[in-house]
């Protein structure tokens, strides 16, 4: 097992990344071996992206009212979960809340809005704004604003935007027992023009969702096959009052699994660790950056809690790793 774990470094080491069939082999990688496989993925890790890591933070600017049915999702027309329901915020408050995420620690700040697009282009004018508000206060700014057209984008990213992330949460096979009210090519579309519109692509998936190993590694190479910049990870948060309620699929050695299979399929990617890692990594979350991530969320979730910053940040000073504060792109 050591030599073939250590086939898989020397492959990610070079650039190119491991092929689909040792992905499946990483995702049963013995317990006994686990350690070797973390091994190879922090080096891999400091070869192509170094020591640093780069804590995110997000505004929930619009919340629940979504016309589309995600299971796992709290704000989904099909949830009974108890959350807050509001439309669009103004940019006043998203700069508050971008300037305490800077205080904190973050280096890039995101705008996030439930629905599967933008009501309408007053709504796109008012992120525009705020976007330029949190740029001027000197961080990478983001939106997560669903499925939205060209025009849209080259708006934003004339007002300031750097990074566009939008999620295609499971493999193309998998997705229509996640979601059937859009399609899997419809969020491909807006990925792929993101990356045309030369903005930076966060674009990743959700775990612990009934998917198999197979699909874990199908949505890592159609991630590779997009060229996406940046790959945010979430572990189900399984919420009452969601079609997924209960579901507890995932067991922290899993999750550290399928960091280090990204790591080895994605290896000059950027890969952040972002919902349900509190819940699911639990006292091994300091493993997920030895795994392979490179990123994590810092404060509070959409609709659920995270833990203090502080915390976050002395995690990653303990594993010597760096970090800093805003950024631009
Ligand atoms: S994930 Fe997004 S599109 Fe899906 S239900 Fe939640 S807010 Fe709506």
């Amino acid at each position: 097992m050591r030599k073939i774990i250590e086939s898989w470094e020397e492959k990610a080491l070079s650039g190119k990344g491991i092929d689909p069939e040792s992905a499946l082999h990483v995702l049963s990688t013995p317990d006994e071996y686990l350690f070797d496989l973390l091994g190879a993925a922090f080096r891999v890790r400091l070869r192509h992206k170094g020591r640093n890591v780069r804590f995110c933070s997000i505004v929930n600017a619009k919340s629940g009212l979504c016309s589309e049915d995600c299971s796992f999702c709290s704000q989904s027309r099909v949830s009974r979960a108890e959350i807050e329901k509001f439309p669009l915020i103004d940019p006043d408050e998203v700069e508050t809340r971008a300037r305490a995420a800077k205080e904190s620690g973050a280096r890039e700040f995101s705008i996030v809005t439930s629905g599967v697009g933008l009501k309408n282009w007053k709504e796109v004018e008012k992120v525009g704004e705020a976007v330029g508000r949190v740029r001027a206060l000197g961080l990478e700014t983001c939106v997560s604003i669903g499925i939205v057209d060209r025009e849209v984008l080259r708006y934003l990213k004339e007002k300031g935007l750097s990074s566009f992330h939008h999620n295609l949460e499971t493999s193309r096979s998998y997705f229509p027992n996640v979601c059937t009210t859009h399609s899997y090519e419809e969020d491909v579309r807006v990925v792929r023009e993101a990356k045309e519109e030369g903005l930076w692509v966060c674009c990743g998936g959700i775990f612990g969702i009934g998917e198999s190993d197979e699909d874990r590694v199908e949505l890592a190479f159609t991630l590779k096959e997009l060229d996406v910049d940046s790959i945010p990870l979430n572990f189900l948060n399984p919420i009452p009052g969601t079609p997924l309620e209960g579901r507890r699929e995932l067991t922290p050695l899993t999750c550290l699994r399928i960091i280090a299979m990204m790591r080895l399929v994605n290896p000059t990617k950027e890969i952040i660790v972002c919902g349900g890692r509190e819940v699911n990594l639990r006292d091994l979350q300091s493993l997920m950056f030895v795994a392979g991530a490179t990123g994590t969320m810092l404060g509070n979730y959409l609709t659920t809690l995270g833990r203090p910053p502080e915390e976050d940040i002395q995690m990653v000073e303990d594993l010597n790793l760096t970090w800093t504060v805003g950024g631009s792109r």
